[in-house]
């Protein structure tokens, strides 16, 4: 019995962002399971101390895979069949990409489900993706397609791609995509598009998807008369041409 070639051990991170005390994470990059288990369980597993978990834990350590009675062949192998099987699945043979160019946003809209970025600091979010980062992905990409795989879209997401700020990455990416025949859409908030007209011009932008809060009343007005939110309806009646899909979501 081991420790499985593929196994991760990382801290248990909570909501707050902080560590919780007493508890690590497992995961199993080769079965994707991931089990948290009690701190002083975690480090006898590390040590290879099996024989001090209980029958229960290491039962179940044996059973999400953290735990294998396999050599590494053995375990390779089975890689391969995974491999394999999720060839074989329907859309399984085509890969695409959700890129996060930065994590700030201009908004700070009370359901965000990406509200604890905020406690990471400006410097957090000020940062955006660094070219050994671009680099990585899309020679990831290229090594999808030249194993067979059909390469998808690329959706730009965030926090907010279209920041005034994320222009000179945002290029990069789209150079990128563009070189791989990757269509590029994006979600985004709307508020500095007219900033980035030449960019989805330039690189003709599939689709943007934009949610504008609001009753349906609210909204439906402030896009037919232009008498609230400005930006947002300047720049929807622009939106029109040239691009095959922008849709607008109300949520109020
Ligand atoms: S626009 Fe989107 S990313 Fe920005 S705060 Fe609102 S929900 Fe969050």
């Amino acid at each position: 019995m081991r420790k499985s070639t593929y196994e991760i051990i990382l801290p248990l991170i909570g909501g707050d962002e902080k560590e919780i005390e007493g508890y690590t994470l497992l995961v199993n990059g080769l079965y994707g399971a991931m089990d948290v288990v009690k701190r002083e369980e975690a480090e006898k597993f590390a040590a290879g101390d099996f024989a001090g978990l209980s029958v229960a834990l290491r039962e179940h350590l044996m059973l999400r895979g953290h735990l294998t009675r396999k050599d590494e062949a053995g375990e390779l192998a089975d890689l391969k069949l995974l491999a394999r099987i999720h060839k074989t699945i329907p859309d399984r043979s085509s890969v695409g990409l959700v890129i996060l160019p930065t994590y700030d946003c201009n908004f700070r809209c009370p359901y965000c489900f990406e509200q604890h970025r905020l406690q990471r600091g400006q410097g957090f979010l000020d940062t955006t993706m660094s070219d050994e980062t671009l680099t990585a992905i899309f020679t990831a990409m290229e090594d999808y397609r030249k194993r067979g795989y059909k390469l998808g879209g690329c959706t730009l997401y965030g926090g907010e791609p279209f920041l005034e700020k994320n222009l000179p990455v945002l290029k990069k990416i789209a150079e990128r995509c563009r070189a791989l025949d990757m269509p590029v859409s994006a979600i985004t908030n709307g508020y500095e598009l007219e900033t980035f007209l030449d960019f989805l011009l330039e690189y003709k932008v599939k689709s943007l998807q934009i949610t504008v809060d609001g009753t349906a009343d609210s909204t439906t007005a402030a896009a037919s008369t232009g008498t609230a939110c400005p930006p947002m309806t300047a720049s929807c009646r622009t939106w029109s041409w040239p691009f095959p899909t922008a849709s607008a979501s109300a949520c109020g």
